[in-house]
């Protein structure tokens, strides 16, 4: 299944919902989080649907590598400071115990000067 008509994160794909992209291409979207809990917050997730983790077939591996890699560069260009004075935290919430509230798995990538909460 390429999209959920259900899914929050597929509408953004589609469009039926806006977002504030800051990176597309075939395969991968990133957009600035609704509820930012940093300075800096994008979400970085696969324009396919999938749910959580476990659910990525082996073949999506190269997917959630490049999805992985994007984060420094996307990071950089929305004004994170690079290397240890700088950085940014990436996290993953899945599942339920997991924190997971939308079903559609994405990287959060938040940065910016501390204190923030995350
Ligand atoms: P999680 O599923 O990892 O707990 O978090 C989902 C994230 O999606 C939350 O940080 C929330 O603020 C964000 N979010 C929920 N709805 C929207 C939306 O319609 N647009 C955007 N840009 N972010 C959203
Ligand atoms: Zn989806």
């Amino acid at each position: 299944m390429l999209h959920d008509a259900d899914c929050l994160f597929c509408k953004i794909v589609q469009g039926a919902i806006p977002s504030e992209k800051v990176y597309e291409d075939e395969e991968i979207l990133a957009f600035k989080d609704i509820h930012p809990a940093a300075p800096i917050h994008l979400l970085i997730i696969p324009k396919k649907h999938i749910p959580m983790l476990e659910l990525a077939e082996p073949s999506d591996v190269p997917l959630l590598g490049r999805m992985m890699e994007l984060a420094p560069k996307l990071a950089k260009e929305q004004g994170c400071k690079s290397g240890k004075e700088g950085g940014f935290k990436v996290m993953v919430h899945n599942g339920a115990d997991g924190g997971q509230e939308v079903y559609h798995l994405h990287l959060h990538v938040l940065g910016g000067p501390r204190p923030w909460k995350k």
